[in-house]
């Protein structure tokens, strides 16, 4: 059996993990599995599970392990992911990484790519942040999609996102720090920890990568 590409993808909220995953996605042909994503269309969908959500992500504050943990085994059985998935946003928690752990069984996590970003730099872009609600596609405030609201890819509308204000973005980097930054030693200890910094060009960023994953012969 070949073994799966299983990549996680860690970084402080405005690192650039959903623009890596989505060309990675691409280059890969690996599903971009969003934890944020799959919540925000239960939101805007207005399934149980988006009523059960929403002030939590308003808040800025964390969904539950279980729940989380639910969506992610069930999203792995789907075809697309028998190859492997690209995992951005998750695990968030040491519980969820064991969780992961578990789901994935023998043919795990391949690497964690961890990137690396200063708090001013990702305070300003997730304020400046703007996102297309149909396809995903993310903007500055200062692009013309932006500016016109009107995605240039796919016509769909370009918004803020509800938990990209400031009290918002407070909490969920300081969340960031006591919940997530321990699986930096998680994955350290299991020798599966690479440290990009994210403070260059998204071209230069997903170059790291493909070199990286390159050099360790997962692709
Ligand atoms: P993101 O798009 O990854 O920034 O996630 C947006 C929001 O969804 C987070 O601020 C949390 O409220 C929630 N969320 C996403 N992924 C997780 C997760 N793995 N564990 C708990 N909450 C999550």
């Amino acid at each position: 059996m070949t073994s799966r590409l299983n990549l996680v993808i860690l970084g402080i909220q405005g690192a650039g993990k959903g623009t890596q995953c989505k060309r990675l996605s691409a280059t890969y042909v690996i599903p971009h599995i969003s934890t944020g994503d799959i919540l925000r269309a239960a939101i805007k969908d207005k399934t149980e599970l988006g009523f059960e959500v929403e002030s939590i992500l308003a808040q800025g504050g964390l969904v539950s392990d279980d729940l989380v943990n639910r969506l992610v085994e069930e999203r792995f059985k789907q075809a697309d992911a028998a190859k492997g998935a690209l995992l951005d946003g998750f695990p968030r928690t040491i519980g969820q990484a064991e969780a992961l752990d578990a789901i994935l069984g023998d043919d795990g996590v391949k690497l964690c790519i961890n990137l690396d970003a200063p708090i001013e730099l990702v305070t300003d872009r997730l304020s400046r942040r703007r996102v297309c609600q149909e396809c995903g596609h993310i903007y500055r405030d200062t692009d013309e999609a932006a500016t016109s609201g009107e995605c240039a890819l796919c016509g769909g509308p370009v918004i803020q996102r509800a938990d990209d204000t400031a009290d918002s973005i407070r909490q969920r980097l300081s969340l960031y720090e006591r919940d997530t930054a321990p699986l930096l030693h998680y994955y350290e200890e299991r020798g599966l920890l690479v440290t990009l910094d994210a403070d260059q060009s998204v071209d230069e960023v997903t170059a790291e990568i493909e070199k990286i994953l390159a050099e360790r012969g997962l692709v």
